[in-house]
């Protein structure tokens, strides 16, 4: 079967054939990383309007790589929530037409999900596991039993990691995007240079729970008073600092979670699973194993939304036309505590 997936909720206008779910015959991805670089940042009216542009191309790329006609396709998987609605917009009426037009089922997608989906186009991997999102826009642990029943152990209670990457690495303008260019420049700076607070989330409701203000708020406004005596106040130092912070405080998380399941498979994904030091310390995680997907999956993709789309096809699930697209989405259902 393929399956046609369409992602267009952010910056990134992307288009897949995936095959029985798991076998990826096109991957196309036209960022537009570089038209929002001057403002630092995703302007949603250039970003909804720019899809308008490009989402043909981009399906018809997608098509033409996966060397299928339209008429072959089983259906489209579209993203339909969460994210920016004018583009979230986008890719959906998109979708909705095609499909109608071909005779084919539509399904409208929820992004986080396809986001821990994207491991299984690469891998074989049982449920259940402790799935760890870590995206710009969110931060979950979590338990997975089935590619749609995603039972919340912790979030975060203020930003999301990737969004406290996006803001240190905008105020001190280490590069855009900031995920990346924390990382770029950490590999020359030394981890040990700043000594940042972590999170006082010990107890009660909060032990699987993260918070990223207080190590934002750190980096950004109380930075002298966490440098450690014989270290320069380099970007390199404070982007290396901040990095490994940011990811121990998850890691840390994760293998309370690890211990208080008793589950052994670690699955990651979204933008931050790019970072080198947060793949290193998964694969470090003791007597874990762990699944993260290469990274040209970890951050946007409509791979993901054909591989989950065929899954829920297959179950019989599909969209009526009249769904709509939702900036954000209802909280996952909160399992311990
Ligand atoms: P969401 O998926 O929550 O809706 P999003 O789609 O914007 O948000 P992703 O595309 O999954 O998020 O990932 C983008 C995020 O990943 C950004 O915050 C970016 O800084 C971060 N990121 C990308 N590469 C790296 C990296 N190498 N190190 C750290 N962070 C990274
Ligand atoms: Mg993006
Ligand atoms: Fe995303």
């Amino acid at each position: 079967m393929y399956i046609l997936g369409i992602e267009s909720s952010c910056d990134e206008c992307a288009a897949s054939v995936v095959q029985d779910g798991s076998t990826i015959r096109s991957n196309v991805i036209a960022t537009q990383i570089e038209l929002h670089k001057p403002w630092q940042g995703v302007v949603p009216e250039i970003a909804s309007r720019l899809h308008t542009r490009w989402i043909w191309s981009v399906v018809e790329q997608a098509l033409s790589e996966a060397g299928i006609n339209k008429d072959e396709l089983d259906g489209i998987a579209v993203t339909n929530r969460p994210g920016l609605v004018g583009s979230l917009l986008v890719g959906l009426s998109f979708a909705k037409g095609l499909a109608w037009s071909l005779g084919v089922p539509f399904i409208g997608v929820d992004h986080i999900r396809a986001h821990l989906y994207a491991p299984h186009l690469e891998n074989d991997i049982p449920y259940p596991y402790l799935g760890l999102l870590v995206s710009g826009g969110h931060t979950v642990i979590s338990i997975v039993r089935s590619f749609d029943d995603i039972e919340v152990l912790g979030t975060t209670i203020d930003d999301a990691c990737g969004e406290a990457f996006d803001k240190v690495a905008k105020y001190y303008d280490l590069g855009y995007p900031g995920g990346i260019a924390i990382d770029k420049l950490s590999s020359q700076g030394d981890p040990k240079a700043f000594r940042f607070p972590s999170p006082n989330l010990h107890k009660g409701d909060h032990v699987f729970d993260v918070s990223y203000s207080g190590l934002k708020t750190a980096v950004i406004n109380q930075l002298d008073q966490f440098l450690n005596p014989g270290f320069d106040k380099t970007k390199e130092n404070i982007a290396a600092s901040f990095q490994k912070r940011a990811i121990d405080i998850l890691i840390k998380k994760v293998k309370r979670a690890v211990e208080f399941t008793g589950i052994r498979t670690v699955v990651a994904g979204g933008g931050v699973t790019a970072n080198s030091y947060m793949r290193t310390s998964l694969t470090n995680l003791h007597e874990v194993t762990t699944y993260y997907p290469s990274m040209e999956l970890c951050t946007d993709n409509a791979a993901m939304i054909a591989g989950i789309g065929y899954q829920y096809l297959k179950v019989g699930e599909t969209s009526d036309f009249s769904e709509n697209a939702k900036a954000r989405v209802p909280s996952f259902k909160r399992g311990y505590p």
